[in-house]
């Protein structure tokens, strides 16, 4: 398991490192989609500022992809993924703040698993995503659930500034189809659930979405939530806590 982070020390351009066994940062040279070079020099954690660990063209959204939550919602599972999109211009990284728009009276966490992409695809086979994926993250699908309704699609729900919160970390060679996923709100366990319980496995997913838009290296896909989604208030603090990545914390401001 290799723990990416991408960071910056002082105002620094954004630089790339792999998190140590001792919890501090290994300098790399290079570039991560590539070819990198594990450098000798070791980083104190303490010392730098997390940035979002990637900086997609997209972000590709999956609507309903829990067997937990279809139940949870009353609706039957979708024969097919519905996709939405969220704009780059959302994305926040680890410990910033969700801005709650005064247009929204409503709004909900959604912890997700974040899936990478490391090659631009289009049109792949479920047997060719694993070389094209560079690795998962925890991401909060932040919604303004008044606005969903209301609005009968999805964009401006979806869509304001800081909705994207993703990181902090992304971690190759786990199986993103058996990991435990969680949401804490202010430290009370929310939504406590599992990938394997997926309508649509990860491989099946890249692989539907690239026969519809070319995939550019970055971009990031988003799988769905499980049950338990409910209402942030300004002042909260969220978590999304999934298996071996880690914990995405943001405050709602
Ligand atoms: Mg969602």
């Amino acid at each position: 398991m290799v723990k990416f982070i991408r960071y910056s020390i002082e105002d620094s351009a954004p630089q790339w490192g792999i998190v140590n066994n001792e919890g501090n940062i290994t300098d790399i040279e290079g570039d991560i989609y590539t070819q990198y070079k594990v450098m000798p020099n070791i980083i104190n954690f303490e010392r730098v500022t997390l940035l979002p660990p990637c900086e997609p063209t997209k972000i590709v959204c999956v609507g309903l992809n829990y067997s937990d939550h279809a139940r949870e919602m009353n609706t039957a599972k979708p024969k097919e993924p519905v996709l939405f999109l969220k704009p780059p211009s959302a994305v926040i990284g680890h410990m910033d703040e969700i801005f709650y728009p005064d247009m929204s009276q409503r709004l909900d966490y959604e912890a997700e698993l974040a899936i990478i992409m490391k090659n631009t695809v289009k049109n792949i086979s479920e047997d060719m995503v694993d070389m094209s994926v560079l690795g998962y993250t925890c991401f909060n699908d932040v919604t303004a659930r008044d606005l969903q309704t209301r609005d009968g699609q999805w964009t401006r729900a979806k869509s304001f500034d800081t909705f994207a919160p993703i990181g902090p970390y992304i971690v190759r060679d786990i199986n993103p189809d058996k990991l435990d996923i969680k949401l804490y709100l202010n430290g009370e366990i929310k939504q406590d659930s599992n990938t394997s319980k997926f309508i649509f496995k990860t491989r099946k997913l890249v692989s539907f979405i690239s026969r519809v838009m070319t995939l550019n290296r970055g971009d990031v896909i988003t799988t769905g939530t499980p049950a338990g989604i409910g209402p942030m208030q300004r002042g909260d603090k969220v978590e999304v806590e999934i298996g071996e990545i880690g914990k995405l914390i943001n405050y709602v401001r």
